[in-house]
């Protein structure tokens, strides 16, 4: 704990940052959060922080923290009063619509906020402005992972828990960083390796931390999942590792997905793959002969190319040999933002609330019914950020509401997305005052942040975790869903959304979660704080759930099979699927001659409007870098800390290299965190969505941040 003497209270809270979700107590002195101290009893970190936890009190305070709402006039920002904001922001969202349809005005929100706002922000949508321009900044980081879960299982649910990381013989880490992106779960898995002896293998490009330290490192080239995995799954069924009783009785399409498999021998493998045939042989036997293994995935496999058909083969992995529902087995995906579950839950990605199909005719009548609107309301398909973009080009989207995220920053294509904030008439929601995506707006409205509001956030393993309001948000600033609120009270619909706190908001949609896989009915906030979280499904008097398809294991005759109804598929299986390979739309060629791979780092997160401000992780590393291999670097006669030039086929930027062998010839890398101006400083050309391009994973829309190509051009003669 910081300064125990001088406190107040401690508030026991959640971390606001990644999905690992660790418990955590914020101390309060004279209504001033001045400490924070980790939570020892708390199931998902037992007393430990990392960085980026230990510091996010600091952001509350902040001197640039927003407080009044600020309206356009000419190039100048200047403070309005509440009403006079919100009236304008009705008026617009109403005109937009009565002029150019549901099409004419969409709503754009991050992954940070509370499981009440999201609610409240899709009801606001779908329920009342009725538009299917309704997207999430998920849409960047999980939005494969929902569509390759959907696939397999039927439902988007991560079917392990944590404890599974505990008591794993193998943990199977791909396209993922634990070790900077989610540390704690990254300390369980050396626990379990120093106790138990569980063996660890990365597939990877980089050589990360985990990838240095692990049994076996498959240094795979970037855009080459799919045959990684389907050359593992070739040497699984060859050498017969597999559990048939479990893929006969709990799965379709098995012989569909070995004869696609077929097709990938390891010598094949190895060619498209660039890792040696002997490692992947011994990582299929590794992962074969293992008791329980856990795959980790995060946005090596959800910023791939084929990143859908990529998870759906690691979820295929599990299948073909029992290694799902069981403890220490499972396809683990890792989620990001603190609160990305939430907001699938709630029916971000495209769904309704409680997984509801807004295909389903029955579906659509359960929520109209329940929200009383007229169904032909709800928009059947949403559109997703990329297509809002493409709307605003076409000049058919007019007013984009942006709540809680940095799309100047961290959407791809930066010149593209750029000048369609520019274009739109643009309402930002947060809380710093200036940040990129403001200095595009017409309107900006002062939110609350983590620390200032109650309500739930959903960790990595369907946790709720309650984060609790410790202090007063700053000046004028109101918190999210009270804006949404008195937003829709200004088009006429305030009596939906007349809640009096965020637990009556919950109440109401714990009940579109009865008798869905998601169920919440078991949950109340006190319960959340009694037992420091709990996991869905938790049916009315449950204490929730650790572990999904469980029931797979526990019929004994063939016929119980038929319709057991444990997968989310009308059949009641999971289905195995033979997806196919194309390789990226963007290689490396002549005039770009290098992969460019993007991604983060332990000090930041996200786009850094919050830990650019603090100076401690700030001070770590305060500009973004282009890695670049040492053969590489000497050809190209660079220098360590060389100023360099990073072109793409999109733009440029200028940055330092950094010479290092966590990067494979051929290969760079630069960090997604930062934009190109920090208050009180130089502008510097160094956002990487200069760089990155609009390709999309058709099946979830998800940009390809993973997988693009690039040169590196000196800047200086020497
Ligand atoms: Fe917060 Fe994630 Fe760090 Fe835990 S691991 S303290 S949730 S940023």
């Amino acid at each position: 704990g910081q300064g125990e003497a001088a406190v107040d209270r401690w508030v026991a809270t959640t971390c606001g940052y990644c999905g690992t979700g660790c418990g955590l107590y914020l101390g309060v002195k004279d209504g001033r959060a001045v400490a924070v101290k980790p939570d020892t009893t708390a199931p998902v970190n037992k007393g430990h922080l990392c960085l980026k936890g230990l510091y996010e009190w600091k952001t509350l305070h902040h001197p640039e923290r927003a407080t009044v709402p600020l309206r356009r006039r000419g190039k100048e920002m200047h403070p309005v009063t509440w009403e006079r904001a919100l009236e304008e922001v009705g008026q617009r969202l109403r005109e937009a619509l009565a002029a150019g349809g549901p099409e004419a005005a969409g709503i754009y929100h991050g992954g940070q906020l509370t499981l009440e706002e999201y609610y409240a922000i899709h009801k606001l949508a779908k329920g009342v402005l009725g538009t299917p321009n309704i997207d999430a900044n998920t849409r960047l980081c999980m939005a494969s992972t929902v569509s390759g879960y959907i696939r397999s299982f039927g439902v988007d649910a991560p079917p392990g828990c944590y404890e599974d990381l505990d008591v794993s013989s193998l943990i199977f880490i791909f396209g993922a960083n634990p070790a900077e992106m989610h540390p704690q779960l990254w300390q369980r898995i050396l626990r379990n390796r120093k106790l138990n002896g569980a063996k660890i293998v990365v597939a990877d490009p980089r050589l990360t931390l985990p990838a240095r330290v692990a049994d076996l490192h498959l240094r795979l080239r970037c855009g080459s999942n799919i045959p990684l995995l389907y050359g593992l799954i070739n040497i699984l069924i060859k050498e017969d590792m597999l559990d048939r009783d479990f893929i006969r009785r709990a799965t379709t399409g098995f012989e569909e997905l070995a004869r696609a498999a077929a097709a990938f021998p390891p010598e094949r493998v190895a060619g498209l793959t660039g890792v040696p045939a002997a490692d992947i042989v011994a990582a299929a036997r590794l992962f074969g002969r293992s008791p329980s293994a856990v795959t980790v995935f995060c946005q090596g496999v959800n910023q791939s190319s084929q990143a859908v058909d990529t998870v759906t083969l690691i979820n295929s992995l599990h299948l073909i040999t029992g290694k799902i529902g069981r403890p220490g087995s499972a396809p683990f995906s890792l989620t990001g933002q603190a609160s990305a579950l939430s907001m699938r839950e709630i029916g971000g990605g495209g769904s309704l609330p409680g997984f509801r199909n807004p295909e389903n005719p029955e579906h659509r009548r359960q929520v109209a019914d329940y929200w009383g609107i007229p169904e032909e309301r709800l928009p059947r398909r949403v559109n997703d950020i990329n297509r809002m973009l493409e709307l605003v080009e076409d000049g058919r989207l007019k007013v984009l509401w942006v709540i809680g995220t940095n799309p100047a920053v961290s959407l791809p294509d930066l010149g593209f997305s750029r000048r369609q904030l520019e274009k739109v008439f643009l309402i930002v929601q947060d809380i710093f005052y200036p940040m990129e995506t403001a200095a595009f707006a017409d309107i900006f409205l002062p939110g609350a942040g983590w620390g200032e509001k109650d309500g739930i956030i959903t960790n990595s393993e369907r946790r709720l975790n309650l984060v609790r309001r410790a202090v007063n948000p700053p000046g004028e600033a109101r918190d999210d869903l009270t804006i949404i609120s008195q937003v829709a009270r200004y088009l006429g619909a305030g009596e939906l959304f007349a809640w009096p706190g965020p637990e009556d908001a919950f109440r109401e949609l714990r009940e579109l979660t009865r008798g869905r896989p998601n169920d919440m009915t078991g949950v109340d906030y006190a319960l959340l704080e009694r037992l420091g979280g709990v996991q869905w499904p938790c049916p009315e008097g449950g204490r929730g759930t650790s572990r999904l398809y469980t029931g797979c294991f526990f019929f004994t005759r063939p016929e119980e099979a038929q319709g057991y109804g444990e997968f989310n598929h009308p059949e009641g299986r999971a289905r195995l699927w033979a997806v196919p390979y194309t390789p990226p739309p963007e290689v490396p060629d002549g005039e770009f001659p290098f992969w460019l791979n993007t991604g983060r780092i332990i000090e930041h997160y996200h786009t850094r409007t919050k830990t650019k401000r603090i100076p401690e992780l700030q001070a770590l590393v305060p500009g973004a870098y282009v890695e670049i291999n040492p053969q590489d670097a000497a050809r190209l006669k660079v220098a360590e800390g060389e100023l360099v030039r990073v072109v793409s086929r999109r733009g440029w930027i200028e940055v330092p290299a950094r010479i290092t062998e966590v990067v494979a010839p051929g290969e760079v890398f630069v960090p997604f965190h930062f934009g190109d101006l920090d208050p009180g400083e130089r502008e510097r050309r160094q956002a990487a969505n200069h760089l990155t391009g609009r390709n999309v994973d058709l099946l979830s829309g998800q940009p390809m941040a993973k997988a693009g190509a690039c040169r590196i051009e000196k800047l200086q003669a020497g």
